[in-house]
């Protein structure tokens, strides 16, 4: 099980414009500021003993994550240690997502003693960065996180990054973004599409000022996707993982991205909050209600059980069957198939006509390769 621990809630000393934490609906300001007691970490290992599955991530996710402390983490770690030297059979491993700000030796230290996969929210250049990712003063974010993420490598730690797209971003060119994560071998990105779900008073004014028109978008992820393709630099590959999982979403494979799964994979990373709540996903938004229970309160195999998942992907199924999605020719590769999107108040139809552009750009240059080795086209097992 992917699972996602919020230590601290959503307290956070930046702030990001298009942060999707900001409508302050009560499902996430009831739980914002309090910090978790490492106690909990015990009551949710000891509920990994009685799931089936014996491989467990927990990623340390926010707000912003290391503002639980450095103390907490090494005993996070001691605990896993712990955990792993007394039950032979679970394998657990620990993952962080940061902003990076707060970077520094000692924390290298730490992510080292326990292994921790490192991902740090970056953008891209500069300009764009700092366009959106400010602090509580509104100073761009940049340089310190920049110069934490050449620390972090000074020490051979590599880290990946999340890169949300906006209408910023498309403000420098497709191969200067490119080559941003290239020159700085950041060598592996996940692109977060800045497209607002909410449609409270806030969330208008993100949209307003951050999302990027669906047409505009599509050129640049047209020529994005080029670049990642047919990147000849072997020894320097950017790998960005959402065309990474279309093809192979296109191709039949199942895909890990949890938005190209139907809304089947919804439930199965769930996030836990400071005080127990376990919400079904990380992204939550006014016109959803995820919290699955509460780990002090109910059984946490019972939280997770197939029961509770399938009554939760009832639910889902509803938006989808309302947003038109099952008679869709693109249900199953479609990333906007999130209940995020589906159950959200907002027209959003400019988006489902973008992924049905972007799924035929992408099957047309994959079917330019097989034709130029092979002769022949590729018979899609699911797009035709
Ligand atoms: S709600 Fe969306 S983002 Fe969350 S698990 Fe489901 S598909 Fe993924
Ligand atoms: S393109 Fe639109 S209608 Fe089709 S699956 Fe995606 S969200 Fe649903």
């Amino acid at each position: 099980m992917f699972l996602l621990l919020r230590p601290v809630g959503l307290s956070c000393q930046a702030s990001c414009g298009y942060c999707y934490y900001k409508s302050g609906h009560p499902q996430l300001t009831t739980h914002a500021d309090s910090k978790m007691s490492i106690d909990l970490i015990d009551i949710i290992f000891d509920g990994f003993k009685k799931l089936p599955d014996k491989f467990h991530t927990i990623c340390l996710h926010g707000g912003e994550p290391l503002l639980i402390g450095k103390k907490w983490t090494s005993q996070l770690v001691e605990k896993v240690k712990r955990f792993s030297n007394e039950n032979n059979g679970i394998r657990l491993s620990l993952a962080v997502q940061t902003n990076g700000m707060a970077i520094d030796e000692e924390w290298i230290e730490i992510f080292k003693e326990g292994c921790f996969g490192v991902s740090v929210s970056i953008d891209g250049p500069e300009s764009i960065h700092n366009a959106i990712r400010i602090d509580k003063k509104g100073n761009g974010t940049f340089k310190k996180v920049f110069n934490n993420i050449k620390r972090l490598q000074a020490y051979d730690l590599f880290p990946s990054a999340i890169s949300v797209i906006s209408k910023e971003s498309l403000k420098v060119s497709p191969e200067n973004y490119y080559s941003f994560f290239q020159e700085n071998r950041i060598n592996e990105i996940d692109i977060a599409l800045y497209i607002e779900a909410g449609t409270s008073e806030k969330e208008s004014i993100a949209k307003s000022n951050y999302e990027a028109n669906a047409e505009d978008l599509l050129q640049f992820i047209y020529k994005l996707f080029d670049l990642w393709l047919y990147n000849k630099d072997e020894s320097n590959l950017v790998n960005i993982r959402m065309f990474e999982q279309t093809i192979s979403a296109i191709l039949g494979y199942t895909p890990t991205i949890c938005n190209l799964q139907e809304g089947l994979a919804c439930g199965r990373t769930p996030c836990i909050m400071p005080d127990g709540t376990v919400f079904a996903c990380d992204l939550e938004t006014d016109d959803v209600n995820l919290v699955l229970g509460n780990v002090l309160k109910d059984n946490f195999e019972n939280i997770l059980s197939p029961e509770k998942l399938d009554s939760f992907h009832s639910y889902i199924k509803n938006g989808f069957s309302e947003r038109g999605c099952y008679t869709c020719d693109v249900f199953g590769l479609c990333a906007f198939a999130c209940p995020r999107y589906t159950l959200s108040k907002r027209d959003f139809s400019s988006y489902c006509n973008f992924t049905k552009k972007y799924l035929e750009f992408v099957k047309t240059r994959l079917n330019n390769i097989s034709i130029s080795l092979s002769g022949k086209e590729i018979n899609y097992p699911i797009l035709n």
